[in-house]
């Protein structure tokens, strides 16, 4: 028997247990007793920091690429500037600034990009030249830098420092924490976490929080959880006897030479974020790693090591005092992994950190806690929701392959539409041969193959990169218009499907959806699935079959969110949900000739009166019985296709073969993207999120609030209807076609930020760039008229005259879909 309790007093039963004391387990643990949860117990396996905590360079930076990473960012350089007084232990901590240098002409515009969003949340990002960086680093060599900027609040701190003091926090307020103590598993009834094994015995607990850094794939895959991480090697070197270093010496950042320099308690930290890196530790992490380093290649680094002593001369003359390299977990799209697992309730994930564990630590403690003391998250954190992963993300080769480009990319140029190089080709249509033929250039998205622009016959569709309009955007804007002019084909495959079905079908589902599905078989609904907040946790269409069944249709990206809300709301009701997304691809025809073309090939009356829009059946298509469902993405007539996986390419065949005499062309997710901005439908995600809800996103048409029964986030909207809307979906188009936005550009009304752009794109009918994004009042009141003033959106320090528009500026009435 394996209950030594004596040796350890372990509780037996605790609120809350942390797995893991880094960095981020100690956070979780400090900001849990910092909200009042008390009854926290913190197990580490060997003694706390000596995971990859330890070596961490010790870097405190808030800029991120998004609003809300930066947010917790900020959060946590706000959190160690007082943590010491707060504690009284010392944690190094240094506002010392930092400085990030451009040398190309396209980075100094994603700098002043990102200096234009930090300005949407006051933080402050100066735009410097090169004079400048000089008086602030003297030691660089600035010969070909183009200038960069400069981030004053910036700062470094002793990362096992910064630990202690919130393991001391946290034992001051009520957690215990206890070392060589390893986690064997996590212990559930099948669907909820019930507490953990350890070999002093076991541990009764509601919630179990995996912050075991790269041990946490491996541990919440024993219970069914998916963390897709891989470790790979990180390196740096320390550089002493340098002439002219001290410690006020900001942070410098050479991101096209893959480096950062940093002051280190009298060296020089030299370290590298390498393009390919090593993944580490694929036969397994060594028991008794404990404070490990890696050997490291030095071959490796020297590349790096070249560039840092061109960039600061004096390294010349000092010397190497350490070559180091130890582990980090990286993940396959260079974001963490936060919340609380889909697949297992009560059991959150605070894990692969990508490098910057440290300076997230302090937002992620404090999201997590309130995540567990809420229910729900505190905030949009969609871009590191653990419920974003797909199960096949566990697969080692795939993730090897991905995390040596995962670590690269934190210091790659972050360009619009960048796709991964690596690990592609998981996911794939059963007609992506065919696309290739016609020119696809496919873009990878949770690990499909999607077309997002076609290249014309004889070229070889390759992006080629710039913050500018892209080789792709006259071939996209061909896409986009004959879609407009004639008949466009999707292949929407990607799409992820679900059908519901038993006795309590539509109970459930009504209950869950704000609109009513109580309609009869054949129609489609769109529909919101809302939180009790009235926040929007999911957009999607729902046809009924029959009366007790239920086609679901979602976006790729939250086909495990969508399938486990859904499945968490069955409860003990009659009815099964089941993932069908493999059973079937999607062939959409899209465009005023759809109705021709598909009356070609089929027998089945498609005419306005005969197949109205919105509904949706079964029609013969080549060899095939299909399902037809007129709708659309785009804002014309057409229908999507819902093909059985087997007879994809046959029926693909003959609407490619028909296609010809009405001129079908195929058209990628770049114009889709193009098209559906223009008629301002949402996307979930960004434009709308689980803090905005309908009536704020211009979705109250969706929204029955009669429906019998009401539905989960009425009482929340009817409180929000009474009050007034503090933030409204607007759609913007800028005046002059040069300029282009991506997302994250401020929303000007005279001398205030009111907003920023949360998705755009180039409108091609509108004839300009076009994007979404909330307006409020500066005073937080109600917000007034919309487009009775003048906005302007800020891109890269400049600022656009743009038109506003809480309706649709591409066919405000729908006459197109519905002819
Ligand atoms: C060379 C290098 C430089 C870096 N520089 C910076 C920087 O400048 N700024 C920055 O922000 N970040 C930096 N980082 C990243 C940062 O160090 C990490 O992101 C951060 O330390 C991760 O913290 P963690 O708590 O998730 O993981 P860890 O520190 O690894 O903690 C996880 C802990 O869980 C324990 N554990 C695992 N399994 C179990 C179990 N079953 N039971 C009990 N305990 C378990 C482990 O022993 C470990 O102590 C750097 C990383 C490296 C490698």
């Amino acid at each position: 028997m394996t209950n030594p309790r004596s040796a350890v007093d372990l509780p037996q039963k605790a609120r809350v247990v942390i797995v893991g004391g880094g960095v981020i387990g100690c956070s979780v643990a400090y900001h849990l007793t910092q909200i009042g949860i008390k009854e926290v117990v913190l197990l580490e396996r060997k003694q706390l920091t000596s995971g990859t905590t330890w070596h961490a360079a010790g870097l405190v930076g808030q800029l991120r690429q998004s609003i809300n990473m930066t947010q917790l960012a900020r959060y946590t350089s706000t959190l160690y500037r007082g943590l010491e007084a707060q504690t009284g232990q010392a944690t190094g901590y240094r506002q010392c600034g930092s400085i990030s240098l451009a040398t190309t002409a396209a980075r100094m515009e994603e700098l002043r990009r990102n200096a234009s969003m930090a300005k949407v949340f006051g933080l402050e990002v100066r735009v410097i030249g090169r004079q400048e960086i000089g008086e602030l680093y003297p030691l660089a060599a600035l010969d070909d830098v183009i200038g960069g900027i400069h981030i004053p609040s910036d700062g470094y701190a002793n990362a096992v420092d910064i630990t202690q003091a919130l393991a001391k926090g946290a034992r001051s307020g009520g957690a215990r924490i206890f070392q060589e103590v390893a986690v064997q598993s996590i212990r559930h009834d099948g669907r909820r976490v019930t507490g953990v094994d350890t070999a002093h015995g076991a541990i009764a607990a509601d919630i179990v929080v995996l912050c075991g850094g790269m041990w946490s794939r491996d541990l919440g895959a024993q219970s069914g959880v998916t963390v897709p991480l891989h470790a790979c090697e990180h390196y740096y070197v320390l550089f002493k006897d340098v002439p002219g270093l001290t410690p006020d010496l900001p942070v410098l950042r050479d991101y096209d030479h893959c480096s950062y320099f940093k002051y280190d308690a009298g060296k020089l930290l030299v370290g590298a974020f390498e393009p390919h890196a090593r993944p580490w530790g694929a036969a397994g992490i060594p028991e008794d790693f404990c404070f490990g380093e890696i050997d490291g290649d030095f071959g490796h680094f020297e590349p790096v090591l070249v560039d840092a002593m061109r960039r600061i001369p004096a390294l010349e003359q000092a010397g190497i005092q350490k070559f180091f390299c130890g582990p980090e977990s990286f993940t396959p799209d260079v974001r963490y992994h936060l919340g609380e697992a889909p697949e297992l309730q009560g059991c959150f994930v605070a894990a692969g950190l990508n490098s910057i564990g440290l300076q997230s630590a302090g937002g992620v403690g404090k999201v997590i806690a309130e995540w567990i003391r809420d229910g729900h998250p505190p905030m949009d954190l969609w871009e590191v929701d653990v419920r974003r992963n797909m199960p096949f993300q566990l697969n080692r080769k795939y993730l090897r392959e991905r995390v040596s480009e995962s670590l690269g990319l934190l210091y790659a140029t972050h360009w619009p539409f960048r796709q991964y190089a690596t690990a592609r080709g998981a996911r794939k249509s059963a007609v992506h041969d065919r696309l290739a033929a016609a020119g696809a250039c496919f873009g990878e998205a949770f690990g499909w193959e999607r077309p997002n622009w076609y290249g014309p016959a004889g070229t070889t569709p390759r992006y080629e990169y710039s913050y500018g309009r892209q080789n792709w955007f006259e071939h996209s804007a061909a896409e986009h218009r004959a879609v407009r002019e004639a008949v466009g084909l999707f292949d929407q495959s990607s799409f992820a499907k679900f059908r519901l079905e038993g006795a309590d079908a539509l109970r459930v589902l009504n209950r869950v959806c704000a609109n009513d599905v109580d309609v009869p078989p054949g129609r489609i609904v769109y529909t919101q699935w809302l939180n009790e907040r009235g926040g929007i946790e999911a957009d999607l269409t729902i046809t009924r079959l029959a009366e007790d069944a239920f086609l679901i249709v979602t976006g790729a990206e939250t086909e495990t969110r969508e399938f486990n809300w859904l499945r968490r709301h069955i409860g003990g009701a009659h009815c099964v949900l089941t993932n069908v997304g493999s059973a079937m691809g999607v062939l959409s025809l899209m465009g005023p000739r759809a109705r021709e073309l598909l009356a070609s090939l089929t027998p089945d009356d498609v005419s306005h009166s005969g197949f109205p829009f919105g509904t949706s059946r079964q029609i013969e298509l080549g060899y095939a019985l299909v399902r037809a469902s007129r709708i659309t993405y785009v804002g014309e007539l057409g229908w999507e296709l819902y093909v059985p996986s087997e007879f994809m390419q046959g029926v693909y065949d003959e609407l490619v073969g028909a296609g010809r005499s009405f001129g079908l062309v195929h058209a990628g997710y770049h114009a889709l993207n193009s098209l559906r901005i223009e008629k301002a439908y949402r996307h979930w995600g960004h434009d709308i999120t689980d803090e905005d809800s309908p009536l704020e996103a211009g979705l109250g048409f969706a929204v029955k609030f009669a429906k019998p029964g009401g539905f989960i986030g009425r009482e929340a909207l009817e409180r929000q209807r009474e009050a007034g809307l503090r933030k409204r979906l607007v759609q913007f188009r800028l005046r002059t076609p040069e300029a282009l936005l991506y997302h994250n550009e401020p929303i000007w009304r005279g001398g205030d930020i009111v907003g920023f752009i949360r998705s755009a794109m180039f409108g091609h009918t509108l004839g300009g760039a076009v994007g979404l994004g909330y307006v409020s009042e500066p005073g937080g009141g109600a917000v007034g008229p919309i487009g009775a003033e003048d906005y302007e959106i800020e891109v890269a320090g400049h600022r656009h005259a743009a038109l506003a528009s809480l309706k649709p500026m591409y066919d405000p009435d729908n006459l197109r879909i519905k002819s």
